[in-house]
């Protein structure tokens, strides 16, 4: 029996939280070797320390802002913040082999986890395993760094993206044919709201990848949405578990035909990481909208909701919605189409609301109960866009938590305790 166990930010902030990991990892063991009457295999992966990640960050823009070209390189600044998913790997290690235990630590590139060369947003391509397998086959516990990855091209450091380390956790869960990939966090599992912002939240027993990947693509940071992709793909079973109570079971995230009983709607979520860019007086002719996102694609944008109203006259508006850390960016093409655009405004202060459930697709009326529960509590609607299993809602920030908490309720998903 094999498993992949990844330790998030907030599990291994510390030394002492490290000892934690520790105690957890050989407490669960000592479960599984019960359980299925053998040594279990274990490979750990692990984050940087909470907000190790920001601080490196924000060293490096203080650094770089002092030059001409202001921003970091992005090779360099892989390099600097793959030093975060080292430093607790090594620390966790030493802890290990310090208590008597096989244990021992590599980083991503000793490993070779292989990927493109697309700095800070790297895609893995590979994994070798020979090397860690022979280490696993001798019994140590093999420890692996979350988030990066080294290019297939010149061997540089790479990232993954921000919140990484869980795809780290699924993709080599998948390439050592894992039995399962356990996600460890300081939540008991995925509730059917962020607990820290809905009180009533429930915790989730069970939960297909394409609810979860809206959840997590729509807000629910508890996981990467690409891990959640390349699970679902590879057909990894996910189980998200608290670090720091091992008494809850957690949320197993797995294919749609394992799941016993089924939710009209699984959750609701809040993503507070979006610009609202309003285009106004647009020329309303063929080509104009082909242009302006063709040009947001190519300086790789992510563009999320669109709205363009109807015209009146010869002129036209467009709403969309950005990520926050693309404002500038979005800022630099936009000044390309001044002729064709009479005014732009970009609005950070809004929040998107989601309600996400794979019983949309058979049961009417979901989306009527979404706009009626936010008539009711006086909140006004800025941008509305829906997929076959989700709503999403553009609205004032000020809003957001009581929007939630209001939906959370509407939908019956409030627990009775
Ligand atoms: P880690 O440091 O382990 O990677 P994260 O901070 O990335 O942890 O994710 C865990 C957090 O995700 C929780 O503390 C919780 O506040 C938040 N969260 C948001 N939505 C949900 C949800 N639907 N279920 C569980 N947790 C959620
Ligand atoms: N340390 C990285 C981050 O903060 C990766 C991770 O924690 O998953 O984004
Ligand atoms: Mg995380």
């Amino acid at each position: 029996m094999l498993r992949v166990c990844k330790f998030g930010g907030s599990s291994v902030a510390g030394i002492d939280k490290l000892q934690n990991v520790a105690n957890v990892i050989l407490q669960t063991k000592e479960q599984y070797d019960k359980q299925y009457k053998q040594n279990s295999k274990t490979i750990i992966v692990l984050s940087a320390m909470g907000g190790e990640t920001d601080g490196l960050l924000q060293m490096a823009n203080n650094i770089a802002k002092e030059g001409k070209n202001k921003n970091p390189n992005k090779k360099d600044l892989d390099l600097l913040l793959s030093t975060g998913e080292m430093k607790t790997c090594a620390l966790l290690s030493i802890y290990l082999n310090a208590i008597g235990k096989k244990a021992i630590a590599f980083s991503a590139s000793e490993v070779k986890i292989i990927t493109s060369n697309t700095h800070s947003n790297a895609k893995i391509q590979s994994i070798q395993t020979k090397r860690v397998q022979k280490y696993l086959d001798d019994d140590y516990i093999v420890i692996i760094t979350g988030f990066a990855g080294v290019s297939d091209d010149e061997h540089k450091t790479t990232t993954l993206g921000r919140g990484g380390s869980d795809l780290s956790g699924v993709a080599l869960a998948s390439a050592f044919k894992a039995d399962i990939c356990e996600i460890y966090t300081d939540v008991d599992g995925i509730y059917t709201a962020d607990p820290r912002v809905v009180s009533k939240a429930k915790m989730i027993k069970e939960i297909c990848y394409d609810e979860m990947l809206e959840l997590a693509s729509a807000g629910a940071k508890v996981l990467q949405s690409r891990s959640v992709e390349l699970a679902k793909k590879c057909n990894i079973n996910i189980v998200s578990r608290n670090t720091f109570n091992l008494n809850s079971k957690g949320t197993l995230i797995t294919k749609e035909s394992n799941i016993m009983e089924k939710a009209i709607i699984s959750g609701v979520t809040m993503d507070n990481n979006q610009v609202r860019v309003g285009l106004y007086d647009v020329i309303d002719k063929p080509g104009i909208a082909a242009a302006i996102f063709e040009s947001l694609a190519k300086e790789q944008i992510n563009v999320d909701m669109i709205v363009q109203t109807v015209s009146t006259s010869k002129l036209t508006n467009l709403d969309f919605t950005i990520e926050a850390k693309d404002m500038d960016k979005t800022k630099q093409v936009m000044s390309q189409f001044e002729q064709e655009i009479g005014k732009i405004d970009f609005d950070g202060d809004v929040s998107k609301i989601s309600i996400v459930g794979v019983g949309m697709k058979s049961h009417t009326g979901v989306a009527c109960k979404a706009f009626s529960t936010m008539a009711k509590a006086d909140i006004n609607i800025r941008i509305i866009s829906t997929s076959e299993i989700k709503i999403s809602m553009i609205i004032n920030r000020a809003y957001a938590e009581l929007a939630l908490n209001k939906l959370h309720s509407a939908y019956e998903l409030d627990s009775k305790d």
